[in-house]
This record gives C-alpha cells, structure tokens and sequence, in this order.
C-alpha cells in the first residue's frame, strides 16, 4: 500500500513542496491498520528521526519543504457522512464543503459559518478552524481518533479535546500522535433556503476578498489578541477590533499598515489583495514563502512591538 517519493506539492493547496519519502493512502480504518502494520516493517531499522509520521487533508493550511518529508505521509480520505437525529457522525476525510451541501440538502443549521471554509472536517477540528465568528468547536460533539503508536483508538468529548483558538488536544505535545478518524457534530432542525444564503454569503464574501486566483494556504498569521497589543498602540488600534470570536487585531490590517502588501520574493508574493495571504504566482519555492514570513514578521514587531504568530503548519526542514 505504501508508495515512494511522492511529489507532495500534488496534495498541496499551495502547489509547492518536495517527495514524501513514504506516502500512505487511506479510505478506511482498515486501511489505515493495514498501511501502519506495512510501516512498522519497512521503518523498524530505520533511525527515529525516519520513522515520522504526518496525517495530511487536504493541505489547505500547510508550507511543505521543496526538500520534502523524510518519513511518512498519511494522506487521509476517510468518507461518510451519517444522520443521527440532529447529529451528523463524519468521516475525518470529509470535506467541509460537502458538510456544507449535506446541511443545505437536510435542512441542518448550525455550521453556516463554515461557509468557503476549504479542507476536510479532521483538519479543521485539529486546528479548531474558525471564521465569521463561529469555531468548529461550536459544533464538535465527540470526536474518535487513533494513536499511530500504540493503535489505541479513543473517543473524546468535546470538553476533552481542549479546544482553544486554532487550537485542540490533537494539536499538543500529547495528542499530535493521534490521527482524527471521525467526528460528530452537533446541528439543528433550520430552514433550506435561510441556510443556504447563509453558507453562500460567506463564499461570496470570501471570493471578493482572498486572492483566490492564486495558490494559497489561507491566513498566515493568526489574528492578534487585545491584551498582546502594546499600550502606546492600543488607542489607535482599537478602531479595527473584530471578533474571533473574541477581540482581535486582523493580522491583515496590522501587515497593511506596516505596508508589506505587495512585497515579492521569488515568486512568491504577500498578496496585494488581502495582506496575510502569501501568494504562490508560479512555481514559489518554499523559502521564497518562509522568506516572506520572516519579512512580514520583522516589518510588524518593528512598527508595533508585536510579534505575529503563524497560523499556517510547516512540513519538513528548510
Ligand atoms: C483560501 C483559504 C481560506 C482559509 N480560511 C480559513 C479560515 O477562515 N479559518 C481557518 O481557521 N482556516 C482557514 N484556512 C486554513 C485551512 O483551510 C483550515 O485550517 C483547514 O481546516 C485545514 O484542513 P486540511 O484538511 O486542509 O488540513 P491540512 O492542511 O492537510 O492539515 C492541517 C493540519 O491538520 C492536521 N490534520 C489534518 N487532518 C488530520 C486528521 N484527520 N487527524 C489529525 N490531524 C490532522 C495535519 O497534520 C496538519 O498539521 C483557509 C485556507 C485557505 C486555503
């Protein structure tokens, strides 16, 4: 089941990133089983820093190295949506989008927010994805993951998977051995045509203002929390307070006034439309991105005193 240097920028929203060394494609629990019984054979001699492990969606979210992945990739399409009453029992491979489709088609409310939200449902309850002032943490009820050491698998209620912004269990120390199998979420009874305008007006609204016509990775920063902004900036600063769905500082607005919009390296680009966007124009390496990064990060801290943090996952070394 387990394939060879694998060009990881095929399952790259970002078309960018170098070979997994061993590349796992798996549908079922099964298979998952089978390809990690494959794996123990084919790593046991091998040294620990060989024997990695990554689980990948749909790489909307991740900068992978052009020099690739040196272990083992999971790329994860586990299916299946089902209906329980007014819970949903998902598949972690599931998109968000036919989520999305699945509520409008029954009438489910509750995850409209999610609206444009790219990736699968496993991506976005490990990093608690979140916009339009709604978290997946909204709707999670349980989640079901698998330990790729032990083989333990383990259900967890929501209060148990910690969720925080753009945070979850599965994202510490603790939990990052774990590979999300599936998730219920939580809806109710609403009305088809309210729900669909509803998901739609964030799609629209996404499409006007990210650079959609180019490979991206969506948000590469996350949004800066009140309380970190330094007191001699916070009058002028509060004028563009949202909610994330508590008070944020949009990184996008801080990147603007720091005036990197626009800035080019290689072929990479902050992109002229929405500024914490990193744009891929054609063939960006990826230190032309992480070059970017460290660019927009110097350009912040040195105006504001503020340090940004990525949001974006980073996939091998350099
Ligand atoms: C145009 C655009 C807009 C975006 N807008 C938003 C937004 O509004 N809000 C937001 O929060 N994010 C946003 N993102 C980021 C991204 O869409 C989300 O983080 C998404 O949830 C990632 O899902 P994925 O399947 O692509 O995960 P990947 O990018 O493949 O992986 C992300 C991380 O999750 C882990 N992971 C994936 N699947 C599993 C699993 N089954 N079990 C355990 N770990 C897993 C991976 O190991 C990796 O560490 C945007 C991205 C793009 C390109």
């Amino acid at each position: 089941m387990i394939r060879r240097d694998v060009p990881l920028k095929d399952y790259s929203n970002y078309k960018i990133g170098g070979p997994a060394a061993y590349f796992l494609e798996v549908s079922t629990r099964e298979e998952l089983l089978q390809g990690l019984k494959e794996w123990q054979g084919i790593s046991s001699s091998f040294p620990k820093d060989k024997k990695n492990i990554f689980v990948l969606g749909k790489g909307t979210n991740i900068l992978i190295s052009d020099k690739g992945f040196n272990g083992l990739i999971i790329h994860n399409n586990i299916p299946g949506i089902e209906r329980r009453g007014e819970d949903l029992v998902i598949g972690s491979g599931v998109l968000v989008s036919q989520i999305l489709s699945y509520c409008i088609e029954n009438q489910l409310s509750g995850f409209e927010w999610a609206g444009g939200l790219p990736g699968t449902v496993g991506g976005a309850v490990r990093g608690n994805a979140g916009a339009f002032s709604g978290e997946t943490k909204d709707n999670v009820k349980e989640v079901t993951s698998l330990n790729l050491d032990t083989l333990e698998e383990k259900k967890r209620a929501k209060l148990e998977c910690l969720f925080d912004y753009r945070f979850s269990f599965f994202k510490s120390e603790q939990g990052k051995n774990e590979i999300i199998l599936s998730v219920v979420l939580s809806l109710k009874n609403g009305d088809k045509e309210t729900i669909r305008n509803s998901i739609q007006e964030k799609i629209d609204y996404r499409n006007a203002k990210h650079p959609m016509e180019y490979p991206n990775i969506g948000s590469t920063f996350k949004n800066v929390k009140v309380e970190a902004v330094p007191e001699n900036w916070k009058k002028e600063l509060t004028q563009y307070i949202k909610n994330d769905p508590f008070p944020v500082i949009p990184s996008a607005k801080l990147l603007f006034l720091a005036n990197v919009k626009g800035k080019r390296i290689g072929n990479a680009q902050i992109s002229e439309k929405h500024p914490n966007f990193i744009v891929n124009l054609g063939n960006a390496a990826s230190n032309d991105v992480k070059a970017l990064i460290a660019f927009a990060k110097a350009a912040v801290l040195e105006k504001f005193g503020i340090e940004l943090e990525e949001e974006i996952m980073y996939l091998g070394s350099a």
